[in-house]
């Protein structure tokens, strides 16, 4: 399998007959093999439902159906540990994020091992905008990083380095800085940003900030503490 295209879902049912025909347009055009997972997160808007029908119509999808909601960590995790292809892409179920893109992130991945999209334009309100400017500018400074968008799911991964990765919950906020432990090459490409049509967006500011902070603090700790040891020859 060439191509693993994982999609967290919480409550995106009117979106994702939207974005199967798209991501299966740009997927199809690449003339590989693919896949597509969405992990549908405990929706409870009947977004079970409509993958279902999706599931009829497109061969290509898998579908993996939490008990409830976990968190958009967990639902990469599963979709990762469930992917079979040597390239896994990751974008978000509510075409805030562009399936026509991908090429484009695909095109770096020669090179480095993990490419980051920026949201260079971004469409949500000038609340989230601004904290996610103070949280990235924070983050970077206590973790010694220089990545430009930590919250654009937007990205395509060389399987091989994801398959390393121990996750917690929280922790997609930081996978290029985990992956960059493991030796990953990471590269970061603007990427187009579309406002949200339907569906709500699951973050504000409050639910957020709090546990954003101590989740620095755990990769702060783990960065003082990984281990780093070389034998002599
Ligand atoms: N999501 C998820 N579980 C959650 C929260 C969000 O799977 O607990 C999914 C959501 O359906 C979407 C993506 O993660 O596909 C990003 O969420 P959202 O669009 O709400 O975030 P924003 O774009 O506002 O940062
Ligand atoms: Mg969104």
């Amino acid at each position: 399998m060439d191509y693993s295209v994982v999609v967290p879902v919480y409550d995106e049912r009117e979106n994702l007959e939207i974005l199967l025909k798209s991501l299966t347009e740009v997927m199809d055009s690449l003339g590989k093999e693919y896949e597509i997972i969405c992990v549908n997160d405990g929706s409870r808007d009947g977004s079970d439902e409509v993958l279902r029908d999706l599931k009829r119509k497109y061969g290509q999808l898998k579908v993996v159906e939490f008990e409830k909601n976990y968190g958009l960590t967990a639902a990469l995790d599963a979709g990762f540990s469930m992917a079979k292809g040597d390239i896994v892409i990751t974008i978000d179920a509510d075409m805030q994020n562009d399936p026509r893109d991908i090429p484009k992130l695909l095109k770096e991945i020669g090179d480095y091992d993990v490419v980051c999209g920026v949201r260079s334009v971004r469409h949500d309100s000038w609340l989230r905008i601004v904290s996610s400017r103070i949280a990235n500018y924070i983050r970077n400074k206590v973790t010694k990083e220089n990545i430009i968008d930590v919250g654009c799911t937007l990205r395509a991964y060389k399987r091989k380095f994801l398959s390393k990765l121990k996750l917690f919950d929280g922790m997609h906020r930081f996978l290029p800085t985990l992956l960059k432990w493991e030796g990953a090459k990471v590269v970061e490409v603007e990427v187009t940003h579309h406002p949200r049509i339907y569906g709500k967006t699951k973050y504000g500011v409050w639910n957020r900030i709090f546990k954003a902070f101590i989740d620095l603090l755990a990769v702060v700790w783990m960065k003082k503490r990984k281990l780093n040891y070389k034998i002599k020859e």
